[in-house]
């Protein structure tokens, strides 16, 4: 007798039509670095029992998937310092067999990519985004407090020799990076890496004023015209970049711009927070606490009509401003809980 078919299960589609299919988690707030734009110098961390377990952490991604959820981020903080990260990569991997996952994804500061870059590639990530904001060791040191430059560029080539295609993300700084981009375009370029800029966010508090670091890519772009002829083209990566190919280098500029042109529109995303906080939107402050309802049973059920719930009402979009009158982050938690 041939097997019934597995009833089809209704996919996540929002009260604007957006189909939800990628899901960023952040597997711990903890990091090893506290960059300025990021974290204030002496964060709160949560406390452990807090946190999902790497089981929890399998079932509520599990649960999205079978939602449809065909791309997956892991982040945080910094995935990498999570304690016996990879059994939730293994555990994992059973959804990139079965296809009903496409991709699994990481977002790192590289610091650990020496030791964990041959089990990601075994594992089946193929491609990974890590974040270095300047080539320059000293400037490294002060963006991070404390990091080392060259154990991330050590960490990024073991990557790559993993057969990790690797994307670096840097968040445009005023005053800080802003004269580095053609170095960080031949860098990252010459290694056949992709260079996404980001504009920096109004997420959480922080000892400096943002205002004196936002720097709009509208900028950084009409300046790189200077020196490079960039080609606008249609590739995507699921995320929110806009990409141009660079004509005298061959490789592709990112640009995030979450300020300057607000992308809301084709989101397809929601993140979940390490300690299962839903949030529909990385702008807005509204969330759903889905730990309840995974912790209350052992099947899906709750879980799953939580989740449905939530994604009924992900909200149209942010809001971002950042001027000197609204000092105020736009929301009060750091990108480091949120997930990146
Ligand atoms: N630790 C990992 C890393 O460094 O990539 C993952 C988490 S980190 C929060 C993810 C990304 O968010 C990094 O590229 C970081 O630069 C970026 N980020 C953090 N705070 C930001 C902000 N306020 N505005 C824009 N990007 C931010």
């Amino acid at each position: 007798m041939p097997l019934a078919s597995p009833i089809p299960r209704p996919a996540m589609i929002d009260p604007f039509g957006r189909h939800v299919s990628y899901l960023r988690v952040s597997v711990t707030d903890r990091c090893d670095f506290r960059c300025v734009y990021c974290m204030s110098e002496h964060m709160t961390f949560l406390p452990k029992p807090e946190l999902l377990s790497l089981e929890e952490l399998d079932r509520m991604c599990s649960a999205f998937i079978a939602k449809g959820v065909k791309k997956l981020r892991i982040t945080g903080g910094e995935p990498l310092v999570r304690k016996n990260i990879l059994s939730l990569l293994v555990a994992l991997g059973r959804h990139l067999k079965s296809g009903a996952l496409e991709e699994l994804t990481l977002t790192t500061n590289g610091s650990q990519l020496e030791k964990y870059a041959v089990d990601l590639a075994r594992l089946g990530v193929k491609r990974i985004n890590v974040s270095l904001d300047t080539l320059d060791i000293d400037k490294f040191r002060k963006i991070t407090r404390w990091g080392d430059l060259a154990k991330v560029q050590a960490g990024i080539k073991a990557a790559q020799a993993a057969g990790l295609h690797v994307k670096l993300n840097t968040v445009a700084l005023k005053n800080v990076n802003e004269d580095e981009y053609d170095d960080m375009i031949r860098y990252a370029h010459g290694a056949g890496m992709d260079l996404t800029l980001i504009e920096t966010m109004p997420l959480g508090e922080i000892e400096g004023d943002r205002t004196d670091q936002y720097l709009p890519l509208s900028v950084v772009r009409a300046r790189m015209l200077d020196h490079w002829t960039l080609e606008d083209i249609p590739y995507r990566t699921g995320g929110p970049a806009r990409y141009v190919r660079v004509k005298e280098t061959g490789g592709r500029i990112g640009f995030i711009t979450p300020l300057t042109h607000n992308f809301c529109e084709s989101c397809n995303r929601v993140r979940i927070t390490c300690t299962g906080q839903l949030y529909m939107c990385l702008g807005q402050e509204d969330m759903a606490d889905l730990r309840a309802p995974l912790r209350a049973s052992k099947d899906d059920a709750l879980l799953s009509a939580a989740i449905d719930e939530a994604i009924g009402r992900k909200p149209k979009g942010h809001d971002f401003v950042i001027e000197r009158r609204n000092a105020k982050p736009a929301v009060a938690r750091h990108m480091s809980v949120t997930g990146g």
